[in-house]
């Protein structure tokens, strides 16, 4: 394995880019996030809330039904379709082509939804995030990796990857098969973790940016958003994915001096966005 670059803020300012002072919404990018069943419909909110506050358009969320109110009354911003099932995604209907598609915080693992993924990625074109629950429902059906698009972005953390690649007996060997898995399915991976490194095939970069208040409910939620509205902003893959974990993680160093690591909560990287991108 070649040694990881470092994610730095120079590396960073090589490719972000400034919004354009003509630009409109509808040139910003429409991204969506599928997300959320019974009792994690906050997850959902997370996701979509920091999908729109990273610069994108215009974000559609789509639900199970028992959190159309919640997410509309959380966040008026985003636009909201519905399942026709109450408590977790059955179907996966888009009314819109969108440039980037995030899927899988909250979203369980009934049958049902499997199959919906399953039929999602068989027609999906869109380029993909895929976090939570969708990683663990393609550990348990790795034939339908075949069907993800090259260069999606996949957001495990330690236990995620640990299901889709395989126990490892060492570091070393675990990025072996992180290089691996990512080669044959050409694929970016996200290792989330302290730090995070990002696997481009052969080409592995770390992160700088992020402290342990980050260990913490819906911190991977808050990622797969942020994510998801760089792809939609027409950022390569690979930069999306870099742009992202460095944001996520600065929002945590900035905002630790006034939280502290105990009181420091998912919606405080979202509340840091606006900073850690200025
Ligand atoms: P998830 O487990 O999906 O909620 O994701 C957790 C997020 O928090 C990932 O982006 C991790 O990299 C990050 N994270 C968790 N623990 C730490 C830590 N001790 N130091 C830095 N980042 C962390
Ligand atoms: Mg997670």
């Amino acid at each position: 394995m070649k040694p990881p670059y470092l994610i730095t803020k120079e590396e960073i300012l090589k490719f972000y880019k400034p919004v354009n002072p003509l630009t409109h919404k509808g040139l910003q990018g429409h991204a969506v996030i599928i997300a959320g069943s019974y009792g994690k419909i906050g997850a959902a909110v997370l996701a979509s809330k920091s999908c729109i506050k990273s610069g994108c358009g215009l974000v559609t969320a789509l639900i199970p039904k028992c959190g159309y109110q919640i997410l509309q009354i959380s966040i008026p911003e985003v636009m909201v379709v519905t399942d026709e099932n109450a408590n977790f995604i059955t179907q996966i209907n888009l009314p819109l082509i969108p440039k980037a598609i995030g899927i899988g915080p909250g979203i369980g693992k009934e049958l049902g939804t499997q199959k919906a993924v399953f039929e999602f990625l068989r027609i999906n074109k869109a380029p993909l995030v895929l976090d939570a629950d969708v990683l663990n429902i393609l550990a348990e059906n790795q034939s339908w990796l075949e069907l993800v698009p090259e260069k999606t972005i996949l957001t495990p953390h330690p236990k995620e990857l640990e299901r889709l690649i395989g126990k490892w007996d060492s570091e070393a060997q675990k990025f072996q098969k992180a290089i691996a898995f990512s080669e044959q399915y050409k694929i970016i991976i996200v290792m989330k973790g302290a730090p995070t490194f990002i696997i481009n095939q052969t080409a592995v970069c770390q992160n700088t940016t992020g402290n342990a208040a980050l260990a913490t409910a819906g911190s991977g939620d808050v990622l797969t958003g942020i994510i998801t509205s760089l792809l939609s902003q027409s950022y390569e893959p690979l930069h999306a994915a870099q742009l992202g974990v460095f944001i996520h993680g600065l929002t945590a160093d900035i905002a630790l001096p006034k939280t502290g690591y105990q009181s420091f909560i998912a919606s405080d990287i979202i509340k840091n966005l606006g900073k850690a991108f200025l």
